[in-house]
């Protein structure tokens, strides 16, 4: 069941209106990293759990990221104000300022609709924990760079509480999946093939404009350590030779055949 209060989890000021900035803004309402997709996101997942405390843990995270949507929609409805006046402003966003009236609408800044396919739901607790730390560093980080793009400090305030909000949730699901118990690196139920597991594999080499050949000092931990490169790797290396020798004999032969053709002047000269 739900229940709405009339009133904002944090209270929005904005001094001077800015269309462009609330275009850039949508990205948080209606897009991939935006409160929507946090929101519906941990909310299924939480109606799917079967374990009552972390259940818990993301009814009242999924609850609280429908009230980040709801400052963040204010905000935009601020700073969308000038574009139901003026057709400079209404250009900023076409969509909003005609289709929408000016009113909210679930677009990302580049006008593409919300899709269910933002969402990631695995079904598996330890899974979903980590997907929703993955999806708190993303809105984490766009936050961060829309204060970057304004300079109203109501935005920049509000702005600053919903990323730190962020931060915070991060915290709770990073706590709740060690809570688990299960293993940094154990997820579902099948183990992975021993060995194998441990091998890293060397496959970008060399040094160019591209970069250049380093092993971080990640490797020696978790049992992980360097191993030859893999026999297809082998196979694809030899067959890349053999098709170069090939090429290099056929070139020989035509070769041959072109030096019959030098015009007889030049044999002369
Ligand atoms: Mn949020
Ligand atoms: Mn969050």
């Amino acid at each position: 069941m739900y229940h709405h209060v009339k009133k904002l989890m944090y209270d929005v000021n904005v001094g001077e209106a800015d269309p462009r900035f609330g275009k850039m803004l949508l990205e948080q309402f209606g897009g991939a990293n935006g409160e929507l997709a946090a929101a519906m996101q941990y909310t299924i997942q939480g109606w799917s759990c079967d374990d009552p405390e972390r259940k818990d843990l993301l009814m009242d995270i999924g609850t609280e990221e429908i009230s980040h949507l709801e400052v963040v929609g204010a905000l935009i409805r601020m700073h969308m104000m000038p574009i139901k006046k003026a057709l400079d402003q209404a250009e900023q966003d076409p969509i909003v300022a005609v289709t929408g009236g000016g009113g909210l609408n679930l677009f990302n800044s580049a006008g593409n609709p919300w899709t269910a396919d933002y969402l990631k739901i695995s079904g598996e607790l330890e899974v979903d924990l980590r997907n929703n730390i993955a999806a708190e560093a993303r809105a984490k980080i766009t936050y961060e760079r829309l204060m970057h793009l304004t300079d109203d400090v109501g935005t920049k305030e509000a702005l600053q509480f919903l990323m730190t909000r962020e931060i915070t949730h991060m915290k709770a699901f990073t706590a709740a999946l060690d809570s688990l118990g299960t293993g940094r690196f154990s997820i579902g139920k099948l183990p992975p093939t021993p060995g194998v597991v441990d091998e890293y594999y060397n496959d970008s080499t060399g040094e160019g404009p591209l970069g250049k050949d380093g092993v971080g000092n990640w490797i020696g931990k978790d049992g992980l350590h360097v191993a030859e490169t893999p026999d297809f790797i082998h196979a694809i290396a030899a067959s890349i030779h053999e098709g170069e020798e090939l090429a290099k004999k056929a070139n020989g032969a035509g070769g041959a055949r072109r030096g019959t053709r030098v015009p007889s002047h030049r044999k002369t000269a």
